[in-house]
Formats: C-alpha cells, sequence, structure tokens
C-alpha cells in the first residue's frame, strides 16, 4: 500500500490539530525513548539472573534484583494475537483508528504490546523494533521478519518516521559541500527541496533538482524573508550551516574566529528555529505528510571537546544544548529533532587530519537512513561511532582521551 504525493491543501479546510500518544511516567519507561532515539532496541537485562524484563521496572521481575542494565536483546518474536481498534478513548488514537495492535512472544523472553505493521498476522513470525511515538517515547513496532513490501508505508511507521519522499525540505546552506550532499540524498530520496544560499549574486555550484532560494542563517532579515516566502510550506527543515577552522583558545589571541563559529553554529540554528519553528509545530498533523522533522548536522567533538578543534568544539557543544530545547519546544507538535553526529570531514580544513575522514555523501545518506528509521541520533562515520560509544561507556573518560589527543 504505496502512499500517494499530497495534493494541494484547501486553504478553507480545518489543518489537523497536533495530538500526542498518551505519555508514561516511569522513570525506568524513559529508558526505552533513549534506546530508540539512536535506533538500538536494548530492553532491561538483570545483571544477577539474565532475565530480560519488559516493561521496564525497578528490580528485576524474576529475582527482585535492583541491577537492571539496558542492552541490546535479540529482536525477534512471534505475534500470537492481533487486534484492530476501532474505538479508543484516547484523542490522539480516536483520529487514527482502526490501528493495530498484538502481542509478541520475544525470542528474548517476554510477552510485549506492540503496534503492528500492516504486513504482520496472528502467528507470523516478526521481527520488533523500539521507535519512538510522536510524544518522543520508546513503542514496540512489529515488522514482517522476512521484509516483505515496504515497511515505510505501514501506517504504524509513518506514525513514527519522518520519511522525506515527497515532502518539502529546506536545506539551509548549499554553499558547503555538506549541504550539497545532503540535498542530492534527499532529491534522490523522493523529496522536494529548497536549498537556501548566502548573497546569491556571488557563483555557487547549484544540485540538480533543487530549488534555490535567498538564506543567510547569519542575517535574522534574511532568514525572515525566507520564513515569510515558503516556512510554511516545509515540512523538514535540516541544518547544514557550519563554518569550520582549527583552533582553541591561547593560539587564537582573539575571539573573531570564535564569534564567527557561535554566529554560524549557534545564533544561525536559533534564528533558523525561531522562524520555521512555529509552523513546523503547527502543521504537525497536516494532511497525508505533515511537517515532521528537524535535522542538525553537527560535530561530534560537541559531546567532547577536541582542543585542537576548541572553538568548534564550543560552538557544536552549544548548539547540542540548543537542540535539546528544540526538542522539547517542538514535541508538541510531534515533530522530531535529529542530530547527526559527523566526525572530521574529508575537506580543506582537516588536510592535516590523519584518516578515516567523513566524505559528505555519507552524511547525506545518513541523514535520510535517519529520518526513515525515526531516530533522533545517529553518528556518521568511524570516528564519529567510536566516539559516541566511548562517550555512552564513560563520558568523564572520554573527556581526559580528548585531551590526550586519544581521539
Ligand atoms: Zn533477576
Amino acid at each position: 500500500m504505496s502512499i500517494p504525493p499530497p495534493t494541494r491543501k484547501n486553504p478553507l479546510a480545518r489543518t489537523r490539530q497536533p495530538l500526542l500518544p498518551p505519555v508514561p511516567r516511569s522513570r525506568a519507561a524513559l529508558g526505552l525513548g533513549a534506546a530508540a532515539s539512536w535506533g538500538r532496541f536494548a530492553l532491561q537485562v538483570c545483571a544477577s539472573c539474565e532475565h530480560v524484563q519488559y516493561p521496564p521496572r525497578e528490580v528485576c521481575g524474576a529475582c527482585l534484583s535492583g541491577a537492571l542494565v539496558w542492552r541490546d536483546v535479540p529482536s525477534g518474536g512471534t505475534v500470537i494475537a492481533a487486534t484492530n481498534v476501532r474505538i479508543s478513548a484516547d484523542p490522539y488514537f480516536r483520529e487514527r483508528t482502526p490501528w493495530r495492535i498484538g502481542t509478541v512472544t520475544m525470542d528474548a523472553g517476554p510477552a510485549v504490546i506492540a503496534h503492528l505493521h500492516d504486513g504482520v498476522a496472528a502467528g507470523d513470525r516478526a521481527r520488533l523494533v523500539l521507535r519512538l511515538d510522536k510524544a518522543g517515547q520508546g513503542v514496540m513496532l512489529a515488522l514482517p521478519e522476512d521484509g516483505r513490501g515496504d515497511e515505510r508505508d505501514g501506517k504504524a511507521m509513518r506514525e513514527m518516521t519522518a520519511d522525506p519522499r515527497d515532502r518539502r525540505v529546506l536545506v539551509s546552506d548549499g554553499r558547503n559541500p555538506v549541504g550539497q550532499a545532503v540535498a542530492r540524498a534527499l532529491i534522490e530520496a523522493g523529496a522536494r527541496v529548497v536549498v537556501g544560499i548566502a548573497d546569491l549574486w556571488r557563483p555557487f555550484t547549484p544540485v540538480a533538482g533543487a530549488e534555490v532560494f535567498e538564506l543567510d542563517v547569519t542575517d535574522t532579515d534574511s532568514v525572515r524573508r525566507a520564513a515569510a516566502e515558503f516556512g510554511g510550506r516545509i515540512e523538514i527543515v535540516v541544518n547544514t550551516a557550519m563554518h569550520i577552522r582549527p583552533g582553541g583558545i591561547i593560539g587564537r589571541g582573539d575571539v573573531i574566529t570564535a564569534r564567527d563559529e557561535m554566529e554560524i553554529t549557534y545564533f544561525g540554528f536559533m534564528r533558523l528555529a525561531q522562524a520555521f519553528g512555529p509552523a513546523l509545530r503547527f502543521r504537525g498533523a497536516d494532511g497525508t505528510h505533515p511537517a515532521c522533522a528537524w535535522v542538525n548536522v553537527l560535530s561530534v567533538f560537541g559531546l567532547a571537546g577536541s582542543p585542537a578543534w576548541g572553538g568548534l568544539s564550543a560552538a557544536h557543544a552549544a548548539a547540542l544544548s540548543l537542540a535539546q530545547t528544540l526538542r522539547a519546544e517542538l514535541r508538541p507538535g510531534g515533530i522530531r529533532v535529529v542530530n547527526a553526529l559527523v566526525g572530521p570531514l574529508d575537506d580543506e580544513w582537516h588536510q592535516s587530519v590523519p584518516p578515516p575522514k567523513v566524505a559528505p555523501a555519507a552524511i547525506g545518506a545518513a541523514v535520510v537512513r535517519a529520518l526513515r528509521e525515526g531516530v533522533e541520533q545517529v553518528a556518521v562515520g568511524d570516528v564519529a561511532q567510536d566516539i559516541v560509544a566511548r562517550w555512552r561507556d564513560d563520558p568523564e573518560v572520554l573527556a581526559r582521551e580528548m585531551m590526550e589527543g586519544m581521539a
């Protein structure tokens, strides 16, 4: 079942209000969202008896031990019951019935209630994935085990992901190779793309198939003009604006470069979000292809600063913190905020950095994949993946490793 492209909107029709699914209140349950945000399939496992827990809880259901650790577990299972929910007291599901849910007995042990993909029925083998729902909570989704059909077209799947196909996407900076590669990947994925170009009168590399609009993230008027022109028609914003220069504190001797870094990476992000955020949030349930995501391409050094790139690291740490606030502010509209964390780029500013370096095309592919899978965080390239793994293991040890130049 393929979703046809959106039709022209009737300006008199009601814009469907974004509603959110119910939110559980336990701290343990938030662990599901944390795993889902990275696209991991992790559940709590008891450190004493290895019992796999679901739903998340404070103590082991088998031996009452409090030592529960989130760990990746096998995701296969068998659907033992399927139900088509036609009537719901919950306002979010009331607008979306019929909605399929079912009970899946996991190979790892527990039986779970999951949203069912259209392609799985009672008795089928299924592959469980953890996805974020519109409220940002981790939920189970059962997909066909053999990958039958296009999983992106399932109804539950579309609510929990942000497939760029047939959506209109703004890529904020088409002057740098990353913005160009991201725009190309999105067009390839079936999106309609507007690329922002600062100082249109200067020569730039066009991206085949993309519209171009004057947009300078360092200029509030420019950002506001762009938002007034087409902000109400954008479903996904990808902020690719970046300013890459090496250097820390003492060697630089002044704050000129640092100010440029903040102007583009931090204030530029804030200007874009102030101009485009309100319409995105309002249109989170609008039609068959509602507004759905905001993507930031940021340096992985925002998680733990690299002294050789100290100014850049600080600007990206600030932007990461801002992304957290934007995530909270866009949540009422069900808009997902995705951070694509990248390692050193294969570009002119990283010539002295030894490989592996990440190619712009890999960033484009990762952004599309993140949107399709509905994750909130993705590490792009070997360096970024390694740093994220060490950060998850122990952020304080990682900070020391960065000081020793071990990353
Ligand atoms: Zn136990």
